[in-house]
């Protein structure tokens, strides 16, 4: 999908509103647009890449930086301590809806396991 057609991409451009928590060089932070816990947050990295297939050799710092970088909000929310989970999820079977990598972050409840 040509970043133009992307959901996320549109929104990092400022196409379509929206008020990051976060940015910087690599990626940015959206709530949920449809929370499914207290804290529902999405870490995104500014360059469009469509599913954890579509990772490279190479984009490993970029992967380790969406998960610091969640980690940090996770503190700023007060969910550090109690427990969150980070998912990603890949295509059909695993529900992905948008085809910009995204890691959510999840918490401020107790979330069930195994997920559906
Ligand atoms: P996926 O199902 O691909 O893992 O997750 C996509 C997520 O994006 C869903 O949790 C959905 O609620 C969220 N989402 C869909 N459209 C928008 C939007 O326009 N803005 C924001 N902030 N989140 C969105
Ligand atoms: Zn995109």
């Amino acid at each position: 999908m040509a970043p133009n057609d992307c959901l996320f991409c549109r929104i990092r451009d400022g196409l379509i509103p929206a008020q990051p928590l976060h940015r910087d060089e690599h990626c940015f932070v959206l709530q949920d647009i449809h929370p499914q816990a207290p804290v529902h947050l999405l870490v995104l990295p500014n360059r469009h890449v469509a599913t954890v297939n579509d990772l490279q050799p190479g984009d490993e710092p970029l992967v380790g930086h969406l998960f610091t970088t969640a980690a940090r909000l996770a503190a700023e929310k007060g969910i550090a301590a109690s427990g969150y989970r980070l998912v990603m999820n890949t295509l059909g079977d695993a529900g992905q809806t948008v085809f910009h990598l995204h890691l959510h972050l999840l918490g401020g409840r107790q979330l069930g396991w195994p997920p559906g």
